[in-house]
């Protein structure tokens, strides 16, 4: 065991320039500071994610739970992967419906199933027969997050708001989650990036990454997967290691960022969008909450 614990926590990098996200920067903030009275209590890096994305997904500030906006049916369908880097425990659920927290379902299948991913009707099936929480009343449950137009869920493509946690604990262990409504105007049964691991959501031993952005270019360029292998195989800096997927993420017409933890406790966040809403902290470094701060 040592003092070193790092974490980092994303809202989404679709953030609209000129927008006022102060009370999300507050929310992420004060988010930031339960996260390190968790990490600094010994609580594991898997359980401190899952709580963080528990509470970005309930806050209805974000795309993701209770900000989650209809696909192009009328239904919100939700995908939410959680996995931890030293046992390579993986759970993962895709267009998911009406159920509180994704991402409790998404642990649930790490620690009590045989499977890594389920997906839509199987996936509400497990929720149930593990107890979760549904939403009883979808048309008054969702809300709007700050900065979204009813106009903008119309578009495909247009926005992200996902949400995700990275940490590492005092244990040396990492663990990384992520959540999502999806992107805007998606049609029924579309899944992205998030829910699958090692595209939107990876940990291992050295690296804990969640990604945010139009999640089918993350898909194409390779996801968190390249973030790794960059950063173990290829010798990149943490930093370095980002920029590999988001440039080619970029060179493939897409946008959007991603935040990462290593062993050592350095965090890095980065973004090829307007923004993304972040918070971080460590050890080493007291917390940090922006959208629009310059990110290289
Ligand atoms: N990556 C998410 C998706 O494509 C959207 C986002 O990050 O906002 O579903």
């Amino acid at each position: 065991m040592s003092d070193k614990f790092a974490l980092a926590l994303h809202g989404g990098a679709g953030p609209k320039a000129g927008e006022d996200y102060s009370v999300v920067e507050a929310h992420l903030a004060e988010l930031a500071t339960e996260g390190e009275r968790l990490l600094r209590s010994g609580e594991s890096a898997l359980d401190v994610v899952e709580i963080m994305v528990a509470n970005l997904e309930s806050s209805g500030l974000y795309v993701a739970g209770k900000g989650s906006a209809p696909n192009n049916e009328g239904q919100v369908e939700l995908d939410a992967s959680i996995m931890e880097g030293h046992t390579r425990r993986a759970g993962s659920v895709s267009a998911i419906k009406d159920v509180v927290s994704p991402i409790g379902v998404a642990k649930a299948v790490l620690e009590n199933s045989p499977c890594v991913m389920l997906t839509a009707e199987g996936a509400n099936k497990f929720a149930a027969e593990q107890g979760f929480e549904s939403v009883l009343d979808p048309k008054s449950y969702y809300i709007l997050p700050i900065g979204v137009t009813e106009d903008d869920i119309k578009n495909y493509e247009m926005f992200h708001g996902t949400v995700g946690a990275v940490a590492l604990d005092i244990h040396g262990n990492l663990a990384a989650a992520t959540s999502t409504g999806g992107v805007f105007g998606k049609p029924a049964g579309r899944v992205g990036d998030t829910p699958i691991i090692g595209i939107g959501t990876w940990a291992d031993q050295d690296i804990a990454i969640s990604c945010t952005g139009t999640g089918e270019y993350f898909i194409r360029a390779g996801g968190a997967l390249t973030t790794a292998n960059g950063y173990e195989l290829a010798g990149d800096s943490l930093e370095e290691a980002l920029w590999r997927l988001l440039d080619e993420v970029e060179r493939l017409g897409g946008d959007g960022g991603l935040i990462a933890v290593n062993k050592k406790g350095e965090i890095a966040m980065a973004y090829n969008s307007d923004g993304m809403k972040r918070a971080a902290v460590s050890d080493s470094m007291d917390i940090i909450s922006t959208t629009f701060a310059p990110c290289r």
